[in-house]
């Protein structure tokens, strides 16, 4: 599956954080084995309203999420890039996760130490980001030192090299004024030059602020107009969480979890808008399949066609894929049953080239 790493300077609250991931994991579906792969890997579930509905009309016994993962990168301090604290076993991890989770600290505590001696997210991401920067750069000369040795090869090869060398000149260029890869305007053939390279400012960044209970309710605190700006700036999604209410409410039954929301002012978990933001930056969509066992969300890259949708359930479904049964959501919902769906002529057949749409429910028919 597709991950999230949680970075940040230490004691911003990413422990905290991770651990309220993986609590409500466990609280949301105590039904559905979450393996532990690790213990820094937690697999969370995607909130989505529309099982609870699609279980309603399909008198499902179960309701399976789709899930994210969510990986906890400790040991980043300034110098990592040159080895400091953990250095480059923390950069190799970064390096694995499809996007990054960068949690800024925002709530003022006299109790835990702050490594920068004061709260100022744009001060701390610079500081990361500046160390995912040097590693890139460092990155990016060995590659270009390769390169070049490959320029003077008569023929395609050569002529290869040339264009990689100018893409990799220019992201250098651009590294060494301070722009990270993913905010490089690079053209359509200069892309897949990096395909290869995992480079650590090229992933999708999510900026969380992270607040005290006080600070929730709060929209002019500074510290979280800094990092929604910050956010802005970029093109970035911002979260406002409180790492440590969301601890507190991965423990709740959900009756007490409810109340615990209302007297906060908040209309769900700050980690589901989190798991929500992840789940857009890495361009997935949902689509759903349901019936008397299960209601259950499964997860596809936006543009995905129907065989490599019904691949997602099982490889064999997408060898051997027919065709796809395929009905709204909001259809099935409104009318009520699947039977209510097909009078109406509402049931498409659709073939191999369909491109799923979020929301779809789909059956899938194949030959094995
Ligand atoms: P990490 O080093 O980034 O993983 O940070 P931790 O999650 O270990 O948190 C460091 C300290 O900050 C711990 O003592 C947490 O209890 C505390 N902390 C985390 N989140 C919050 C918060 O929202 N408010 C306050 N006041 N303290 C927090």
């Amino acid at each position: 599956g597709l991950s999230i790493g949680i970075v940040g300077l230490p004691n911003v609250g990413k422990s905290t954080l991770f651990n309220a991931l993986s609590g409500s994991a466990k609280a949301q579906a105590a039904n559905y084995p979450f393996c532990t792969i690790d213990p820094n890997v937690g697999v969370v579930p995607v909130p989505d309203e529309r099982l609870a509905r699609l279980a309603t009309v399909f008198k499902s016994k179960k309701l399976v999420p789709t899930t994210l993962e969510f990986v906890d990168i400790a040991g980043l301090v300034a110098g990592a890039s040159k080895g400091e604290g953990l250095g480059n076993q923390f950069l190799s991890h970064i390096r694995q996760v499809d996007a990054v989770a960068h949690v800024l600290r925002c709530f003022v505590d006299p109790d835990v130490v702050h490594v920068g001696g004061k709260v100022d997210p744009r001060s701390d991401r610079d500081v990361v980001e500046t160390e995912l920067m040097l590693k890139d750069l460092e990155s990016v000369e060995k590659r270009r030192e390769r390169t070049q040795k490959n320029v003077k090869i008569p023929g395609k090869a050569g002529e290869q090299a040339k264009l990689e060398l100018a893409v990799l000149e220019k992201v250098k260029a651009g590294l060494e004024s301070g722009v990270p890869v993913r905010a490089q305007k690079l053209g359509e053939e200069e892309r897949p030059v990096l395909g290869d390279m995992f480079l650590l400012t090229d992933k999708p960044v999510i900026y969380i602020a992270n607040v005290d209970e006080s600070q929730l309710a709060r929209r002019d605190d500074p510290g979280i107009q800094a990092v929604k700006e910050m956010a802005e700036a970029e093109g970035a999604k911002a979260v406002v969480i409180c790492g440590k209410v969301e601890s507190e409410l991965a423990e709740l039954a959900d009756a007490e979890r409810k109340e615990f929301l209302e007297s906060l002012g908040l209309a769900e978990p700050g980690l589901n808008a989190l798991v929500r933001a992840g789940y857009e930056e890495l361009g997935l969509i949902t689509f759903l399949t349901a019936g008397p066992e299960e209601s259950r969300a499964w997860t596809v890259k936006k543009g995905a066609r129907a065989p490599q949708a019904a691949g997602v359930i099982h490889t064999d479904f997408e060898h051997g894929f027919i065709k796809a049964e395929v009905m709204g959501f909001e259809d099935l919902v409104t009318l009520g049953s699947e039977a209510a769906v097909k009078e109406k002529g509402l049931m498409r057949m659709e073939g191999k080239e369909y491109v799923v749409k979020d929301g779809d429910v789909m059956h899938f028919r194949f030959n094995v």
